[in-house]
């Protein structure tokens, strides 16, 4: 006998149509939730928009983030599967590309670092693996041939996360699901301990659930409670990109070196990124920052000295206070966050999609973010965090 699915949750409104908002919507429209994103500009052209779109949970490890690599390469190994199924809801192919992520050291300095990544990796069981000079050169052949080492991580993939805006809005239009695009800032409306729906644009919406994903900006929106609010800031980056002759390119794999990372496009573009600065919501491109990765990048790949550049950006990471995503329910009833994804967004697209839809659906709490809530920060930083993001 079948048992009785659980019934559906009442209507869903969504703020923010980044990658996190977006995908959760299509996860739940599909499931046959009614659902409304409401997103104050274009979707997708917040962080979404600005990221490189690497999948790298086995390069970034870090002392101390042993906890949020589990969710990472949790994440990492959805992605195929949320590619092929994506890919098919929409029509659109998001480039997952599989050549895995080279780092190397320009230097003996860099190189003691390179080594203690590499320590990293095999304490976390990371599939990762020194290259030889002449394999190096096989793989890359316009890498600099002076390089002091280099880590090869095979399953360190990317995708082309501008197409993944596209593919999203598209496969959550497709499965019923409301966009309302450039509505202006969205503000949450709740009663008496539940949120009751969102107002948008001068109309109020009702909804019972209010999923909260608003990136660098969730603090900022108006109406959430302060027992609600998460500790996030903006994390500024500036990328640019330059192109090669996509018959032709002159890198194939992702490449890291310690001060900025190059993402080769299939389309010929070669992403140089990105700076990390605690400057809040400044856009402005410095010379400086432009500086930093083209003098990184070049001496990596002297090629690209002859390459035209042809775009350059700012994106805000919503950077968390410990550096991972905040996921799940709050004090309010109906009021769910997904936000704080910090540099790992993108990566982190498949696992918040399922488990924050699996929440909604079910109000069961996926083991994989039990530890992302909320609460782990404690009832007091809210309120001052806050107020220092907006000083
Ligand atoms: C330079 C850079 C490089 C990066 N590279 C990578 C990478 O290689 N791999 C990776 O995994 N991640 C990367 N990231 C991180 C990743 O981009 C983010 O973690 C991810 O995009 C966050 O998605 P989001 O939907 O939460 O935020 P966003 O994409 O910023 O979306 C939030 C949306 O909410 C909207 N909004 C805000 N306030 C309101 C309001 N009041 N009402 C209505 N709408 C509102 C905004 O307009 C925006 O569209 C990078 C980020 C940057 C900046």
């Amino acid at each position: 006998m079948n048992a009785t699915p659980p019934p559906r949750p009442g209507k869903i409104a969504i703020v923010g149509g980044g990658v996190i908002g977006l995908s959760i919507g299509w996860r739940l429209a599909a499931a046959g939730c009614a659902v409304e994103i409401f997103e104050r500009g274009a979707a997708g052209h917040g962080a979404s928009w600005a990221a490189a779109g690497m999948l790298a949970a086995g390069s970034e490890v870090e002392p101390g983030e042993r906890v949020l690599f589990g969710l990472l390469k949790h994440s990492q190994s959805l992605w195929p599967g949320f590619a092929a199924e994506l890919a098919e809801a929409s029509g659109i192919d998001v480039e997952l590309r599989t050549e895995g992520t080279i780092s190397v050291a320009l230097s003996q300095d860099e190189l003691g670092r390179l080594r203690q990544t590499y320590a990293l990796q095999q304490q976390l069981g990371v599939n990762s693996r020194w290259l030889g000079r002449a394999e190096l050169l096989e793989r890359e052949p316009h890498l600099n041939p002076r390089l002091a080492g280099a880590i090869l991580v095979p399953g360190d993939f990317q995708v082309e996360n501008r197409m993944l805006v596209e593919a999203l809005k598209l496969a959550f239009a497709r499965a019923g699901g409301v966009l309302r695009e450039n509505v202006g800032d969205v503000a949450v409306r709740t009663g008496t301990d539940r949120a009751v729906g969102v107002t948008a644009g001068g109309s109020d919406y009702t909804a019972e659930t209010v999923i909260v994903a608003a990136g660098a900006w969730t603090p900022d929106v108006a109406g959430l409670p302060a027992a609600a609010c998460p500790p996030v800031r903006p994390v500024k980056g500036q990328m640019m990109a330059v192109r090669m002759d996509p018959a032709a390119p002159i890198l194939n794999h992702v490449l890291w070196t310690q001060k900025a990372y190059l993402v080769p496009r299939l389309d010929g573009r070669l992403l140089i990124g990105a700076t990390t600065e605690e400057r809040g919501f400044d856009t402005s491109l410095t010379a400086g920052g432009m500086l930093s990765l083209l003098e990184s990048a070049w001496r990596a790949l002297p090629g690209i000295e002859e390459l035209p550049i042809i775009e350059s950006w700012v994106g805000f990471r919503p950077g968390s206070r410990d550096d991972a995503p905040i996921l799940g329910g709050t004090a309010i009833e109906g009021l769910v966050l997904a936000t704080g994804h910090h540099r790992n967004g993108i990566l982190l697209t498949p696992i918040t999609a399922d488990a924050i839809a699996g929440l909604v659906m079910t109000g069961e709490t996926d083991p994989a973010i039990a530890r992302f809530g909320l609460a782990r920060f404690g009832p007091h930083e809210f309120e001052r965090t806050k107020s220092w993001i907006s000083a």
